[in-house]
């Protein structure tokens, strides 16, 4: 039965996948339209609703039929990462309370990094969606219902544990957006503060390991900026899946 959801849960994450790649592009544009139909992002032109297909239509998709521009493989990307994320959360949650609350997560998630690579901001109504299931985590586990082992004070200690030195580093130094303060302010008081930390520790870590990556590729002059939304994603997606058996590992 296991093999049977797995199938479901996959195929339904391919759908939502190519729908959150044309979320994040919709979304700083408030061109809400798009979202459910495709359109080419470089002639403006509406494609054929066969488009909208996971995996066959972003194969499609690769070249306009109206110009011939490459759109680039970013929905094929967007499905993919999207049907291994559910998959992985279903192998982890099965079909509980916490994967759908995480599933949402990691949809949220993928559109603030598409976003952020876009255009380097953050949108708010995203932001708040986290917002609101941090708040849900917290108030669940201050009257005792958490899903989790996560006490009310670890939610909150989780919400300041990096926002707040990140925010003292944004004032100080301006190195750090204001956006990247916010995200870990939400996602500290959803995952309680020993997962921020690892979700933290991940993210900053595979971070330096692209900047490095594209310094040795784009050489020492380069202006390329490491948008850090992805990396925190990532981060967090690795805390939910297996921060707890590397916490145990670790202590
Ligand atoms: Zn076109």
């Amino acid at each position: 039965m296991t093999a049977l959801y797995s199938v479901i849960v996959a195929l339904c994450a391919l759908l939502l996948g190519g729908c959150l790649s044309r979320t994040a592009y919709a979304l700083p544009r408030g061109e809400y339209r798009e979202i459910l139909r495709p359109k080419c992002h470089y002639c403006g032109r509406d494609l054929p609703m066969k488009y909208i297909l996971p995996i066959y239509g972003s194969i499609l998709s690769l070249r306009c039929p109206h110009c011939g521009e490459r759109e680039g493989g970013r929905a094929l990307a967007s499905e993919i990462i999207c049907a291994l994320l559910f998959l992985l959360l279903y192998l982890v949650y099965g079909f509980s309370y916490l994967f759908f609350e995480y599933a949402l997560l990691a949809s949220v998630l993928l559109v603030l990094s598409l976003i952020d690579l876009d255009i380097h901001e953050i949108v708010h109504s995203m932001l708040l969606l986290v917002l609101v299931l941090g708040v849900i985590n917290f108030v669940f586990s201050f009257f005792s219902f958490s899903l989790t082992d996560t006490v009310w004070w670890e939610h909150l200690v989780g919400a300041f544990v990096i926002s707040l030195p990140l925010f003292l580093l944004m004032i100080f130094t301006g190195g750090i957006g204001g956006g990247d303060v916010k995200l870990m302010f939400c996602l500290g008081l959803l995952l309680g503060y020993k997962l921020t930390l690892v979700a933290f520790f991940f993210g900053i870590v595979i971070a330096a390991l692209a900047a490095i990556v594209l310094r040795v590729a784009f050489g020492r002059g380069s202006k390329y900026q490491v948008a850090l939304v992805p990396f925190l994603s990532l981060g967090t997606m690795i805390a939910l899946l297996v921060g707890d058996k590397f916490l145990t590992a670790l202590f």
